[in-house]
């Protein structure tokens, strides 16, 4: 009988083992498939994990990618905490943390890349080799005058004509009557760009609209005197109260493109509300203190008579100090404002 054989019994021992063995595979499996899922950081495998990106994600970040835009939003003490050694993240913590910035800091990246690379490649005539820079000769004046041509223009050659001295004219060219760039240029003097529209709020709200602004002041004076300038002078200043967000980046792209700017040490003070023949004259020697090189600011204007009578007194001025004038040019060591601190 089969039944309560020894062949009976031996089954019954195989079919518990197989049953056993089959139990342990399935175990193992099971094992294996928690472990797998938790180095990949599934969140509902680890409410723990899930918790410590919502609140640390920020500060290690911040460790691990210092540039991303957003990382300035951590509070401090969990980013004292994160710089501690053992409070370090477990490794699989950091791997999917960078898997997840890595996107944002490409799509930032990207954006900064591209915004340089386009209005670098705008206005490609808009470049100069620059010369080698001359250290500045010992006492030399550099009179310059803003915002011509005017009405006066044709008056101040005259006087820097009958006193043999050359000077700088830094040019607007919304001006009407540019035909006069041709005589500047032809009795030696510097032509400089100085804008087109000289509207701050307009010239200074990004790169591109200062850019926009030169080329078509540098297209003007070429058309109308045959003359590409290689100097500028910005409005307002090189550092003034429009271009507080913008000025480092048009300064670094404009000397990239090989353009030197000049400031000045001495002001007139010409466009002062007061301003007349003896107070221009005073501010000039008040603005004094025996620099090796200075750098004049006048300005060119319909209305600035009294630039034009305090002229010869400036020059006797500063003839009698024992200064030579000469013109800028971009081999002169430039003169401008320090960065605000
Ligand atoms: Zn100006």
């Amino acid at each position: 009988m089969y039944i309560g054989s020894v062949r009976f019994y031996k089954h019954i021992i195989y079919a518990v083992l197989i049953a056993l063995i089959l139990l342990a595979v399935y175990g193992l499996v099971q094992v294996g498939n928690l472990v797998v899922n938790k180095h990949q950081g599934t969140p509902e495998e680890s409410g723990g994990f899930s918790q410590a990106v919502t609140e640390g994600q920020e500060d290690e970040n911040k460790d691990l990618e210092p540039s991303l835009p957003d990382a300035d939003t951590a509070n401090e003490p969990p980013e004292k905490e994160a710089e501690a050694p053992d409070e370090k993240p477990q490794q699989h913590d950091v791997t999917v943390q960078e898997e997840e910035a890595d996107p944002i800091e490409e799509e930032w990246v990207l954006d900064f890349v591209q915004s340089r690379i386009k209005y670098q490649s705008l206005y490609p005539e808009l470049h100069n080799e620059l010369p080698e820079i001359q250290e500045h000769k010992p006492k030399t004046v550099y009179l310059t005058f803003d915002d011509g041509p005017s009405e006066r223009t044709d008056e101040v050659l005259d006087i820097l004509k009958e006193r043999n001295i050359k000077a700088t004219f830094f040019i607007v060219t919304q001006n009407n009557n540019l035909d006069i760039l041709k005589r500047i240029a032809e009795e030696g003097h510097t032509i400089g760009i100085h804008s087109h529209t000289h509207e701050y709020k307009e010239i200074y709200s990004s790169v591109e609209a200062f850019l926009d602004d030169f080329s078509t002041c540098y297209n003007k004076i070429y058309e109308a005197a045959g003359v590409r300038p290689q100097i500028f002078r910005f409005p307002g200043g090189s550092i003034n109260a429009y271009n507080r967000g913008t000025y480092q980046e048009i300064i670094s792209e404009m000397l990239r493109r090989g353009f030197l700017y000049y400031d000045w040490n001495i002001s007139t003070q010409d466009t002062d509300k007061y301003a007349n023949k003896e107070r221009v004259l005073e501010s000039v020697k008040a603005g004094f203190a025996d620099q090796n090189s200075i750098i004049v600011l006048c300005h060119d204007n319909r209305n600035k008579h009294h630039t034009v009578q305090a002229l010869s007194a400036i020059i006797d001025f500063f003839e009698e100090q024992g200064y030579t004038f000469e013109k800028l040019d971009n081999t002169v060591e430039p003169i401008v404002f320090a960065y605000p601190t």
